[in-house]
């Protein structure tokens, strides 16, 4: 099994699979007519494109953090059709080739909890019965998202499924942030918006080297145009404002950006032109 790395400074950063599915190629691109949007992306005879879930560890010198959890393993028949899963969520046998197991992850950063980010936070286990994937991880997220997953609006209610937030609850491994933090010497989380209400990036500075994950706002290699936006998102407007002020804010710091959802690279940097300058 190949894991894909990068090291910035001190800190060693591994795209894990949360597992692989398709979706409606013109969701993940809003507005763009397809005539666009399909000369950066290739859609399936049923207009689907390949979207994979990556989860991000990053081993520090003293601990491991991972940005969001993937599909997690509790989907069902029908949702497996659906939403087409081909390879999928492996991340307790990547983290065992990499020397470590659920228990040696300290910190679990949500973005924001739709299901294709915050699936992973509950497992089913060989009992089939749900436990927390991380038993011993402080899961960070931002208020405003768990005030909306506790009350999701209409077209909410179809992404922050219940069973994935259950445990949190019950075993008090939940730490909700109102804004900015600094989690670990390096590592800060900062409320954004745009995507969801309560949506957050992860910054990761050390060693003078730099990268962001912006999660949802910068879901893969082919949404660099600030224009180009998802109908997921649920603010397009601040979508688009945030992500003209970080892509620039960050380029102009020779920053990787991360990336969540694409099934061709892991992470690139930009050029002024805000066009793709080097990939891993
Ligand atoms: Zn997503």
């Amino acid at each position: 099994m190949s894991i894909p790395s990068l090291a910035i400074g001190d800190f060693r950063l591994h795209w894990l699979n949360g597992g692989h599915f398709r979706l409606d190629g013109g969701t993940m691109f809003g507005a763009v007519p397809k005539v666009l949007w399909e000369k950066r992306c290739t859609a399936a005879a049923d207009n689907t494109i390949p979207i994979c879930n990556d989860v991000l560890l990053i081993e520090t010198p003293d601990c491991n953090i991972l940005i969001d959890t993937g599909l997690g393993n509790k989907l069902t028949e029908k949702q497996r059709s659906i939403f087409q899963i081909g390879s999928p969520w492996s991340l307790i046998p990547e983290l065992d080739a990499l020397g470590l197991s659920r228990d040696d992850i300290d910190i679990v950063l949500l973005t924001h909890c739709d299901f294709d980010h915050a699936g992973g936070i509950v497992m089913l286990g060989d009992d089939k019965h749900p436990q927390l994937s991380f038993p011993n991880a402080v899961h960070y997220i931002q208020k405003k998202e768990w005030e909306d997953v506790a009350t999701p609006c209409r077209r909410a209610q179809s992404t922050y499924w219940p069973e994935n937030f259950e445990l949190l609850k019950e075993d008090g491994k939940l730490t909700l942030l109102d804004g900015d933090r600094e989690i670990y010497p390096g590592i800060s989380l900062r409320h954004t918006g745009g995507h969801t209400r309560g949506h957050q990036l992860v910054e990761l500075c050390s060693q003078g080297q730099t990268a962001v994950h912006l999660g949802d706002l910068f879901p893969t290699h082919a949404h660099t145009n600030p224009l180009w936006v998802m109908a997921y998102d649920n603010f397009p407007m601040e979508v688009i404002s945030l992500k003209e002020k970080y892509f620039t804010d960050y380029q102009k710091r020779d920053s990787w950006f991360t990336l969540y959802h694409d099934h061709e690279i892991k992470a690139c940097k930009l050029n002024e032109q805000l066009q793709i300058s080097q990939s891993v």
